[in-house]
């Protein structure tokens, strides 16, 4: 058996034979393509839409890419990256790309809502919509659905494509590095439960194409500004509170302490994961004033400790049960802080 064989039976069960086959059809016949992927795009996000991007190209098919805004300049690295149109800097042009496309991509995000500002045109443009996309609970919004929220990662879900549709042949250096980015950044380094055999299986594909994955995680990770690496000191001894008993670490950080130490998007990237990671922690929780009176808020957890139960149902947000985001509108961080603080109080009296 090849190894594309083997990697063959455990693709997700998303990419049945009609979901692949209407696919096919809808690339068939010079369609115009559109690719877009949630707003504050992360590393699977940006990994997705260019990996698909670069699939596509190795088959003769030229898509656009659009995003809502601009990602972390962690990323930029990323081959194609310089060909992704922003919603932000350019609306008009970057509507005109998703009204008039015959297909769209909605990668790595299950309802309209998630991509921000381009929210409007992608429910109401007459492009037949394609979501590929590992979230739970999404809306059924597209034409075309390949939901896995089993799946660790949509680049994953994006080899799977590959592997199914008969293109795996077409996986290019530059479609690896990408997706090799999104599941490397998606899976928290291969650590979250979502990780499987298979994932590792298609990584393994990957590296036998010639993927230098210690490139990758180079430039993904260890190319940050001194500035940002004492923003993570300071928040981890100055802003950190732990409730002990409960397991619950929680960092909140002000656009004052931002400002000292020159914050740029992406600047806090994985400092939730850094509460996680501290003994005893069971849940994690950053957030970061993002605006006057607009609080992000990050979550994470370990095991069966659902954060996305409780960004649903407190922060109007959302994810996975281990990985999950939110906003808290209105308020001043001391008052956004206050009103975490009575959530926390309240789940941990459920818990008992
Ligand atoms: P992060 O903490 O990295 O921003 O987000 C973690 C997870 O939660 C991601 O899977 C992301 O898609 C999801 N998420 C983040 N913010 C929101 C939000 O405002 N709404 C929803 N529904 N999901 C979110
Ligand atoms: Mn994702």
């Amino acid at each position: 058996m090849t190894t594309e064989e083997n990697l063959l039976r455990k693709v997700s069960v998303g990419w049945t034979p009609q979901v692949l086959q209407a696919m096919q059809e809808l690339l068939d016949g010079g369609s115009k393509i559109a690719i877009t992927a949630h707003r504050s795009p992360d590393g699977d996000a940006v990994g997705s839409v260019l990996g698909l991007f670069h699939l596509f190209a190795a088959q003769g098919l030229k898509a656009s890419v659009v995003l809502p805004d601009r990602f972390a300049a962690f990323l930029d690295w990323m081959p194609g990256a310089a060909s992704i149109r922003f919603h932000s800097e350019e609306p008009e042009a970057t509507e005109e790309i998703i009204g008039t496309a015959d297909v769209l991509f909605c990668l790595d995000y299950n309802a309209p809502d998630r991509a921000g500002s381009l929210a409007e045109v992608i429910r109401t443009c007459s492009a037949k919509r394609i979501m590929i996309d590992h979230h739970r609970d999404p809306d059924a919004f597209a034409e075309l659905m390949v939901s896995d929220p089993l799946c660790g990662s949509t680049c994953e879900l994006i080899c799977d494509w590959a592997l199914s549709s008969g293109c795996w042949s077409d996986m290019n250096l530059e479609a690896a590095q990408c997706l090799y980015t999104g599941i490397v950044t998606d899976t928290g380094s291969f650590r979250f439960p979502s990780v499987t055999g298979h994932t590792h299986a298609v990584i393994a594909a990957l590296l036998d194409l010639g993927l230098n994955h210690a490139e990758v995680h180079e430039a993904t990770f260890d190319d940050q500004s001194l500035s940002r690496v004492q923003l993570h000191g300071f928040a981890l001894s100055e802003r950190l509170k732990i409730w002990e008993e409960a397991g619950i670490g929680v960092i909140a950080l002000g656009l004052n302490d931002l400002e000292r130490f020159n914050y740029v998007s992406g600047d806090t990237e994985g400092l939730v994961n850094r509460i996680l990671g501290i003994r005893g922690v069971q849940m994690a929780i950053f957030m970061r004033e993002s605006d006057p009176g607009k609080v992000k808020m990050s979550l994470r957890s370990k095991g069966m400790v659902d954060v996305q139960a409780l960004a649903s149902a407190h922060f109007s947000g959302g994810g996975h049960t281990n990985a999950a985001g939110g906003v808290l509108l209105g308020l001043s961080l001391a008052d956004a802080k206050a009103q975490v603080d009575a959530v926390l109080e309240n789940w941990i009296i459920e818990q008992r």
